[in-house]
């Protein structure tokens, strides 16, 4: 890939936080930048230099995107996946490929994958019915497992727990009988998440290991980097190392790790793009997963990915945002606002990187 010049449009697929903050990135480094998402006014359109509103199927507005666009990303796993290939059909050069938005948009196929490139996970097994259901609990090494719709679920949407035989069916039901995977269920000591990028010519960076908490599913806190022992730093590593090599990828990404007794790692799941539990970055590293994403696609030298501080990255969720005046105020930390409008309980609204040291 000849690296981008100055000047070049990249374009984005998907409009949220995400797509704003790499299109700022984007811009710092001198680039245009056009978005592309279902959302008028969207937090990503807000602060790029266009925008296109449209269904991400509508494929006569994803030809002239195609047409604009000197490099094609997305912020957003959940992009259909033949929509990248319409890109790429129509002579877009699209990072990272639809082939690992494929195999990371089912949980399925993701630790299939995993598994092949010898990378631990909890068992699993597929689920298209009740009887599948039925038999999965029956097999389930841990009598709580948890059921998860294959796509589509983010934010512990789309997961219900089975603590019982006598769950099974209500379980099957509440997530609407789509298909599904049933997890058994990890004991983690800690969950961890590893956001690493790997460029056109498969040189991969690593940013140091995040501590994360969630709260009702969604990421709550991340500190990084993390105090874990470098026997684990390693693993994570490592793991993401093979992850970014066995999807060939180009870009950021995220695998969020469980950490078991005795420092075993298990994948959780790999987030296809530049990640929550990465946020610290922006004021943790000379170059932030943003930047760095940025630079991987565009064909540029990734940046530097040591910590320079540690930090407690906290997110806004829904009315915690209403309490801007006072984070506003608040010493040795940064305060990053979505421009979204309704904070409705959950939505994600912004976040506070607070210096630890
Ligand atoms: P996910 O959407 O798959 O990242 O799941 C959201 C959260 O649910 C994770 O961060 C864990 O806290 C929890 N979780 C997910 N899968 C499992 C599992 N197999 N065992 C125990 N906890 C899980």
């Amino acid at each position: 890939m000849t690296p981008l010049k100055l000047g070049a449009t990249i374009g984005i697929l998907g409009d949220g936080q995400l797509g704003r903050m790499l299109s700022q990135a984007a811009s710092r480094l001198g680039f245009k930048v056009v978005t592309f998402g279902p959302d008028k006014g969207s937090p990503a359109a807000q602060v790029s230099l266009a925008s296109k509103v449209a269904a991400y199927s509508d494929e006569a507005a994803l030809i002239k995107f195609a047409e604009q666009c000197d490099v094609v990303t997305f912020e957003f796993e959940n992009v259909p996946a033949k929509s990248l290939d319409v890109l790429v059909a129509n002579g877009a050069i699209v990072a990272p490929s639809s082939k690992a938005l494929r195999i990371t948009q089912d949980r399925v196929l993701e630790k299939t994958f995993a598994r092949e490139q010898g990378i631990g996970t909890v068992d699993f097994f597929v689920v298209d019915s009740l009887e599948d259901l039925a038999e999965a609990y029956r097999n389930s090494p841990t009598p709580e497992a948890l059921l998860k719709t294959r796509r589509e679920g983010y934010d512990g949407k789309g997961q219900v727990w089975v603590r019982g035989p006598g769950e099974v069916a209500n379980a099957f039901a509440t997530l609407g009988g789509r298909p599904a995977i049933l997890e058994s269920k990890a004991d983690f000591v800690r969950e961890i998440s590893v956001v690493a990028a790997r460029d056109w010519n498969g040189a991969v960076k690593t940013f140091p290991i995040g501590e994360n908490h969630h709260v009702h599913g969604i990421l709550s806190t991340t500190l990084a980097p993390a105090d874990v022992p470098d026997a684990v730093q390693a693993q994570a590593r490592e793991i993401a190392a093979k992850v970014l090599n066995g999807l060939d990828y180009v870009g950021v990404l995220a695998v969020e790790l469980f950490v078991l007794p005795g420092d075993k790692l298990l994948l959780n799941e790999i987030a296809p793009r530049v990640h929550n539990s990465g946020h610290w970055t922006q004021d943790g590293c000379l170059c932030d997963q943003f930047e760095m994403h940025i630079r991987a696609v565009a064909g540029w030298p990734l940046g530097d990915a040591d910590a320079l501080h540690t930090v407690e990255m906290t997110n806004l969720l829904g009315p915690d945002i209403l309490d801007w005046p006072r984070l506003s105020a608040e010493p040795k930390s940064r305060l990053y606002v979505y421009g979204k409008d309704d904070p409705r309980p959950g939505r994600k609204m912004g976040h506070i990187n607070r210096i630890v040291s």
